[in-house]
Formats: structure tokens, C-alpha cells, sequence
């Protein structure tokens, strides 16, 4: 008997490049327009026949025509125990074939990778929580706790049409969920051939989207005018988009850069962290902007004619703070602009942060350990914000843990939302390893 007759069905590692080559191949581009959104529904769609094949019983939940979110739950075999939520997106942000190597909607496979928008940006972690589930439907394999696992729509425009509406409409799905894993974190930083840091996301910052409303009295642009709203607007942008907020390096940033100071043998000054940041080349940028409350503006809106003064002009500012400081960089800000601009919240969430510490960190770490013994888990903050913000509005736990080992010589970073997005099908069968034995024994 040759093992395959032993074994009728793909080997997750396998099925799992398949998985996530048909995910690429529908085209979920969210560009926050609803009309535009039918690829969420086909996707979910997919998911839900992938777990229903193998005996789940999935639940599509439509929160407008076409946003559609998968939930279903595996149970575990200790009802005791709180559940864990499995969570990841399915929509992406555009791609634009002009500027790709290969049609960024293809899921074509090159050079030992998976091309295609949402190959690392979530469809790859998608993909590796499919294949692991459906191999262990097939082959009798329970957990020990309650899974629930959580595909979701809008993740790219604020979540409203996915992880909120689920979070806030549905909240009974997620009884029991005490603590969640999803995306932006696990990936490897190589260090040297025998160590790789794992940045395990234990903190995210707060979004603090908010519009600059200033008023002047309108008139003639060919008379004397010392009132002008755009005068006004552009001077307050200017002063936010120079100034620097001053650092602070909270409990998850400061276990980061110990671990990276004695692995990397480079000298950190806590009070002055950045010239260190600067040597950690492809996540430079995502570390250097979580020691500090970040304000850059993002759009500009005034006038109507050339020779009109307008009454009014209004500018966005995309600010992100750190764990605690939403109200701090709310004065940080109106110090800045002075009294005569308003201040309006388009988008105000809180930033995460927790420990890491505990029986799920330890099970993440011995997986990934298990598969890679030069792996060093290490806590970190990342600067953009993720689902988690929903799902821990319900006490959830949560972490950004989708384990992928990537080459040295990948920027990762700048995959996220950019061009020839990819993911390398080696990391991907790594990530199904690790997740297979973490969410056996966490
Ligand atoms: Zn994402």
C-alpha cells in the first residue's frame, strides 16, 4: 500500500497553496463604496462550501447586500474552557494591474511564491486556518477548546460592514471567546541563519481620524482680506504636519527593543529609542511609529471658484495614539491649531495593548519554536490598527498572530498594501505547521 492510498485527501501544507490561490484569484477589492463590493460575498461564499464540505456549518451573516461575514464554530473537547476566536478578513484594498509584475487578481505562482493583492493582507492566513480545519474535520481531530472562527467583510474601510456590525449585532456568535488571534503578527525577522525574531502583536494604537473645520468671513480674492479660512487651515496644517510628539516607550515597545538590543547586540537608549529603530531596516518603519503619538494630514477641502474667498476649509488628519494617550494627543493637538479651528472625530478607536504572558503565549511560542528552533517570539505594537479593535470591545483577549517565516532579504512591510504583494509558498506551509500545533494545545 503506497501512502497515498493511505491518506485519500491533500496534506493541509498542500491544500493550503490551492486555498489561497482560489481566494487571490476572487477579486475583493473594498474600496469603501458598497456597489462595489460583490468579490466579499463570493469569497465568503467559498469559505463557508470549503467548511461545509468537511462538515462544519458555517453561517453567512450579510450586514448590507454583497458584505458578507463567515462565522462558524468548532467545538472543542473541554467545554469548560473559554473559546478562542480565529479571525481574519477577506476583502483588500485596490491593486492596480499597470503598476504589478503579474495581474494582481491571477494568483499566479512564480519563483516559489503566491502573487497577488491580499497574499500577505490576509488571504494567505485565510487560507492556512482553512486548510488546518478542514484536515482535522477529516481526520477526527477536536480541540481542546471551543474555536470560533470569524471570515470577515470591510476590514480595509474601518470594519463597519464586517468586525464591528458582527461585534456589536451579533455578539452572541463570540459567547464564551476570551481571548482571539487574527492578523498583523508572527511574521519573522531574520537575524542571523540560526535566530529569527517572531513579532507576536500584543498592542496596536488608537485611530484618531479627525477633520479641521476653519471659519473666515468670505469675499473678493482681489481685495485686502485679513480673515481667510484657507490661510488659516493651511497654517494649522503645516504646524501638525512639522511637529514632532514627544516619545514614549510603553511596556510592549520596551520588552521589544530588550529583546532586539541583545539579539542584534545593538545599544538602546529607552529615552531616545530611535537611532537603534533605525538599524531594524524593512520594520523600521512600523516600530518607529509606535513610540510616539503620529498626526499627518491626509487631505485638503476649500473653495469653489478662483476668485472667491471661502467662508470655510476643512483638512483631515490621520493621528494614531499610543495605548492611553487619545485625550492627551487631543490637547497635544488643540495646543497646535490654537481655539479657532474645531476639532470633529471622524473615526476615534482605542488602541490595545496587553501582556505577554500566560498559556497562549506560551503554546504560540512552543509552536513556533517546534518548527523553527531558531525562533525567538517577542512581543511588539503595531501602528496601523486591525479587527482586534472590534473584537475586544467584547473582552476579547486579542493578538495578531498569522505565523509565516519569511526570507531575510523580503521586505515584508512594504508588501502591505503595495505592489506585487506575495507571499512565499514555503512560509505559508510553515504558517499551517504552526498553526496546526498551536490551536491543538493553546
Ligand atoms: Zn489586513
Amino acid at each position: 500500500m503506497t501512502s497515498d492510498a493511505l491518506s485519500a485527501f491533500p496534506a493541509p501544507t498542500d491544500e493550503v497553496v490551492d486555498l489561497c490561490r482560489d481566494l487571490l484569484r476572487i477579486d475583493t477589492t473594498n474600496t469603501g463604496d458598497n456597489a462595489t463590493s460583490a468579490g466579499e460575498r463570493r469569497a465568503a461564499e467559498y469559505v463557508a462550501e470549503k467548511l461545509a464540505e468537511v462538515g462544519v456549518e458555517p453561517v453567512l451573516h450579510e450586514s448590507a447586500p454583497g458584505r458578507a461575514n463567515v462565522i462558524a464554530r468548532i467545538p472543542g473537547t473541554d467545554p469548560s474552557r473559554g473559546a478562542l476566536l480565529v479571525h481574519g478578513h477577506l476583502d483588500v484594498v485596490p491593486a492596480d494591474p499597470d503598476e504589478w509584475s503579474v495581474d494582481p487578481f491571477s494568483g499566479e505562482l512564480r519563483d516559489g511564491y503566491l502573487w497577488g493583492r491580499g497574499a500577505i493582507d490576509m488571504k494567505d492566513f485565510d487560507a492556512m486556518v482553512l486548510a488546518v480545519v478542514r484536515h482535522w474535520q477529516r481526520t477526527g481531530v477536536r480541540p481542546p477548546r471551543d474555536i470560533v472562527l470569524a471570515y470577515t467583510a470591510d476590514e480595509e474601510a474601518g470594519s463597519e460592514y464586517g468586525a464591528h456590525f458582527l461585534a456589536t449585532r451579533h455578539r452572541d456568535l463570540f459567547d464564551g471567546c476570551t481571548e482571539g488571534i487574527g492578523e498583523v503578527g508572527g511574521f519573522s525577522y531574520t537575524v542571523d541563519e540560526s535566530q529569527r525574531l517572531y513579532l507576536i502583536e500584543t498592542a496596536q494604537k488608537g485611530i484618531d481620524w479627525l477633520r479641521l473645520h476653519a471659519k473666515g468671513r468670505p469675499g473678493h480674492g482681489s481685495m485686502v482680506h485679513g480673515d481667510n479660512a484657507v490661510t488659516a487651515l493651511a497654517e494649522a496644517v503645516a504646524r501638525i504636519g512639522a511637529h514632532r510628539f514627544p516619545v514614549v516607550v510603553t511596556d510592549t515597545v520596551r520588552a521589544f527593543l530588550e529583546e532586539v538590543s541583545e539579539v542584534l547586540g545593538i545599544e538602546v537608549d529607552p529615552d531616545d529609542p530611535e537611532i537603534a529603530i533605525a538599524k531594524l531596516g524593512p520594520i523600521a518603519n512600523i516600530i518607529g511609529a509606535t513610540i510616539r503619538n503620529t498626526a499627518n494630514p491626509t487631505r485638503l477641502d476649500a473653495g469653489y471658484k478662483d476668485n472667491v474667498i471661502p467662508g470655510r476649509a476643512s483638512a483631515t488628519i490621520d493621528c494614531r495614539s499610543l495605548p492611553g494617550q487619545s485625550e492627551l494627543l487631543e490637547r497635544q493637538l488643540r495646543e497646535l491649531i490654537g481655539p479657532d479651528i474645531d476639532i470633529e472625530y471622524i473615526q476615534r478607536q482605542p488602541a490595545l495593548e496587553t501582556t505577554f504572558d500566560g498559556d497562549l503565549v506560551e503554546a504560540m511560542s512552543a509552536a513556533l519554536r517546534a518548527e523553527d528552533p531558531g525562533a525567538r517570539p517577542v512581543p511588539y505594537m503595531l501602528s496601523g490598527g486591525t479587527d482586534a479593535k472590534a473584537f475586544s470591545q467584547l473582552g476579547i483577549r486579542c493578538f495578531g498572530f498569522a505565523p509565516l517565516r519569511l526570507p531575510a532579504d523580503l521586505n515584508f512591510s512594504a508588501l502591505f498594501h503595495g505592489i506585487d504583494e506575495r507571499v512565499p509558498v514555503d512560509g505559508l506551509q510553515f504558517g499551517v505547521r504552526v498553526l496546526d500545533r498551536f490551536l491543538r494545545t493553546c
